[in-house]
């Protein structure tokens, strides 16, 4: 048996916000779950993706932004205690002769379970790197491909390179706080939100931002994970070198549905198709919630989420519990219960 096997009621593949509704709503019908993610960090889209970013369509919060949101279900799901394996990627899912289900990671934990949610959005994440020569020795400490913290960047000198919406809006966000910003594009069209590209225009004609195209990132300068520049080339190979303490390729996220998609399960259109009234898949025990599943009048909101999670919990009390009858109660009658299981 391997060391690493850890068993539990529930294994939920996924801590974006639909995977952490997820452990709330088995806490509340006594189930314990582990979440496993491959980002370091939970909270899924919401925290890679657009922490700053106000959402305005969760219910009873007016406006709230999405690393807040992240904040908000941990500490909702806090009181169930569950087990997060972060930083890994699930590799593999097999059902065992006992009928429990086995999700190992890239880091070689196997967590058994009763049953798994698959709440993997669009896949497990993963920055699209830029080919440059030894930039695995400047990640995490001077080059992102995610920002969770603007401050971070104070009066830092950055290279934002790309044209989406992730580089214009960084961009215009951390001139805010920057000393200086270099925005890197091979073309001098963006593809972000015109009234983004057109703001980001109006700044470069000011001190503060400087386009710089039509170059690409050529390589980087610096010592133990510092940078002191990013030498950029055009494509007739001129360089230049920009002062640079931080460099931020947003050359997006490569969503990779990985092994998930050799398991077996129904799909559409790299989505996990279920059944909208338990969100059960085609494989009994597995069940897909939030944007990677799919069902007719499927809506990708995280609301809707939080609806499927609320019925594969239920669907899943009834194999974890399969002698006990379920009593109906609403939150406000039983409280929270005290979490059951190992
Ligand atoms: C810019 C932007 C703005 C948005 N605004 C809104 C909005 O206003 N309102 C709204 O409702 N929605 C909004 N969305 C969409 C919303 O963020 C998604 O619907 C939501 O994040 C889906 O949640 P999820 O938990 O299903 O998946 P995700 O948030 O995608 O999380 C899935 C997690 O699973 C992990 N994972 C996947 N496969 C594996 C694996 N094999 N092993 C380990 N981990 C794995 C991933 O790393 C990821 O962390 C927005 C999205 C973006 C990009």
């Amino acid at each position: 048996m391997s060391e690493n096997l850890q068993t539990t009621d529930v294994a939920i593949i996924g801590a974006g916000p639909v995977g952490l509704f997820a452990v709330f709503e088995c806490g509340m019908l006594k189930m314990r779950c582990h979440v496993i993610d491959s980002l370091a960090v939970i909270g899924g889209q919401c925290a890679a993706l657009y922490p700053e970013k106000p959402i305005y369509d969760i219910p009873a919060y007016p406006r709230i932004d999405a690393g807040e949101l992240v904040d908000r279900l941990s500490e909702q799901a806090a009181p169930f205690e569950p087990v997060y394996h972060l930083d890994q990627q699930v590799t593999a899912l097999s059902r065992e002769p006992n009928g429990r289900w086995h999700v190992t990671t890239s880091r070689g934990t196997v967590v058994e379970a009763t049953a798994v949610i698959i709440a993997a959005g669009c896949g497990a994440f993963g920055p699209n790197r830029p080919p440059l020569a030894g930039i695995e020795d400047y990640e995490g400490i001077s080059v992102h491909y995610l920002v969770q913290r603007r401050e971070a960047f104070r009066d830092k000198r950055i290279v934002i390179a790309g044209g989406g919406d992730s580089a214009v809006d960084w961009a215009l966000s951390l001139a805010e706080v920057a000393a200086k910003i270099y925005v890197v594009h091979r073309r001098p069209k963006f593809r972000a939100a015109p009234e983004s590209a057109d703001q980001l225009h109006r700044l470069a004609e000011g001190e503060k931002l400087e386009l710089v195209i039509p170059y690409q990132l050529a390589s980087l300068e610096g010592a133990n994970g510092k940078l002191t520049a990013v030498t950029v080339a055009d494509l007739e190979g001129n360089r230049k070198d920009l002062p640079a303490d931080a460099l931020l390729p947003f050359f997006g996220l490569s969503m990779n549905l990985g092994p998930i998609a050799d398991w077996g399960l129904n799909l559409d259109h790299h989505h996990i198709t279920v059944d909208p009234a338990s969100s059960e898949t085609n494989a009994k025990g597995i069940f897909a919630i939030g944007d990677i599943a799919t069902y007719p009048g499927k809506l990708k909101l995280i609301l809707s989420g939080f609806s499927e999670a609320a019925m594969a919990a239920h669907a899943i009390r009834a194999l974890v519990y399969p002698d006990e009858e379920l009593h109906w109660e609403y939150s406000t009658t039983k409280g929270l219960p005290q979490a059951a299981g190992g």
